[in-house]
């Protein structure tokens, strides 16, 4: 038998509930799988070691009889250090937040904690989520447990490696622009970005409040299935949360054992991009290929404005960072410069010590594109091709069930290959965020392996679809052979 580590969420959980395993033994081993793997990836910031393996052996006693509304009860997960929760640091990476300890939890946290599962710390990422490759953490680098030379992704890189080094059985990650897929794309596990509104971003460190949304990271669909169906809902703590009823995902996932009646539909500017590494391709292709051989059809589709999608997002979400960031001003929460000579002093040396380079580069180009002058040339019109591209989508999807496209045009690079570079690395974010700009749900499963490194593909679909999108990945990633893998470490 596999190590209990490296069993699927749902296998795990299974063998808690059957008793087989207890919640103590199932945490024991994630943490001695951390006390492994961490020296080498570097995934996890704040831990809780001590408190978990506490929460599991009070679980173990007082157990309830009826678990059917704890479906993650005794399952160790982790969460991205942008979420809130109560106690412990939280500090989106950045030094700006440093010994914040917030006194409530996420509501998503909230969520995972009253479906049983054992918070075991908070994941590195990018600071304030800004970023591809979780370099620009003010803390540490992550690195890709698949080739610890080389980037996770990011800016949910933390989640990504901890998933796939078998740390943990879920982790939660946020989506601004492809925060989600792009890191379980370049650590070859699976990751959704669901509609915006579906989950709650009450207690999410705000980053461009119209993109944000948070999602899970697993090794398999259907885990990914069930760890939305506990976080997703309406949450009157965040108005821009969505009353839609969440469906029963894992039941849409189980109801076709092929996916006839299906029409996948590709989009071809990104198919034509001149920088889609040939493995990346291949994966596709190989995809294309599975997804024919389970009875669907498949078409071309087109997303014409796809080469404004960088500039829009870059623009847009510049200008929501530079407002939702103005609240770090030394004075209410994190870091304070030691001897400031006035208040202006105070705000602008705490501001300077406080964010990193990334960060200061966003607020200044988001605080720039909204400045009198400029804000018809830039934030205007970008916020004009942004309905341009959500109608792309829209009539793509008009011609068929869901989009299939690569998600990095490349398979994870080297470390410091492009921190030099921000350009490059915004370039890097081409097929994953005209998605946000749109609001639809998209779902990244492993799909390959591109000179040993492993490589994903995307699903797209119709708003609050995200049922259809998880019963074709679990489809595809079983048929690719792809379901539940994990980096050799
Ligand atoms: N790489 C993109 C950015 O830096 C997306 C980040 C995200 O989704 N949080 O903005």
């Amino acid at each position: 038998m596999a190590a209990l580590t490296e069993l699927s969420l749902l296998e795990a959980r299974d063998l808690v509930r059957k008793g087989e395993v207890s919640a103590e033994e199932l945490t024991a081993a994630c943490l001695k799988r951390i006390e492994e793997t961490e020296p080498k990836i570097g995934a996890l910031l704040a831990r809780r070691d001590e408190e978990a393996l506490e929460e599991a052996r009070a679980m173990d006693k007082n157990r309830p009889a009826d678990l059917s509304d704890k479906p993650l009860w005794g399952v160790p997960v982790t969460v991205k250090d942008v979420l809130t929760l109560k106690g412990l640091p939280t500090t989106a990476a950045s030094k700006i937040l440093e010994g914040f300890c917030p006194p409530y939890d996420a509501m998503v946290v909230e969520k995972l904690k009253n479906a049983g599962a054992v918070i075991l710390g908070k994941n590195n990422m990018d600071e304030f989520a800004m970023g591809s490759t979780t370099e620009h953490s003010a803390w540490k680098v992550t690195a890709n447990p698949w080739d610890v030379t080389r980037v996770p992704g990011g800016s949910s890189g933390g989640s990504a490696a901890s998933v796939a080094a078998c740390q943990c059985f879920a982790s939660l990650g946020s989506d601004t622009g492809g925060s989600i897929r792009q890191p379980a794309s370049l650590c070859g596990c699976v990751g959704i970005k669901p509609t915006y509104g579906r989950v709650s971003r009450y207690g999410l460190l705000a980053y461009a409040s119209s993109f944000d949304q948070v999602g899970p990271l697993t090794r398999t669909v259907e885990d990914a299935a069930l760890v939305l169906q506990v976080i997703a809902g309406h949450d009157r703590r965040d108005s821009t949360s969505s009353p839609v009823p969440v469906p029963d995902y894992g039941a849409a996932l189980h109801k076709k054992s092929d996916l006839s009646g299906l029409t996948f539909g590709l989009p071809r500017e990104f198919f034509g991009h001149d920088g889609l590494d040939a493995g990346v391709a291949k994966a596709c292709d190989d995809a294309v290929n599975a997804a024919r051989s389970l009875g669907a059809k498949v078409v071309e589709v087109s997303l014409p404005h796809t080469e404004y999608a960088i500039a829009s997002y870059y623009i847009l979400a510049a200008a929501e960072a530079s407002s939702n960031l103005a609240r770090y001003d030394g004075v209410r929460y994190g870091h304070r410069t030691a001897n400031p000579k006035n208040l202006e002093d105070m705000y602008t040396l705490s501001r300077t010590e406080g964010f990193g380079a990334e960060v200061q580069r966003r607020i200044l180009l988001g605080s720039y594109v909204l400045s009198a002058g400029y804000y018809d040339a830039y934030y205007r019109k970008a916020a004009q091709v942004r309905r341009l591209i959500r109608q792309d989508y829209l009539n793509a999807l008009e011609n068929c069930d869901m989009l299939l496209a690569p998600v990095s045009p490349v398979p994870a690079w080297q470390m410091g290959h492009m921190s030099d570079d921000p350009l490059q690395m915004y370039f890097m974010d081409i097929f994953t965020l005209s998605l946000n700009l749109a609001g639809l749900p998209g779902l990244s499963i492993p799909a390959g392996m591109s000179s040993g490194l492993p490589v994903g593909v995307q699903l797209m679909g119709r708003a609050f679809d995200e049922s259809q999108l998880f019963a074709a990945g679990d489809k595809l990633t079983r048929t690719l052979g792809t379901h539940n893998q994990h980096a050799p470490l």
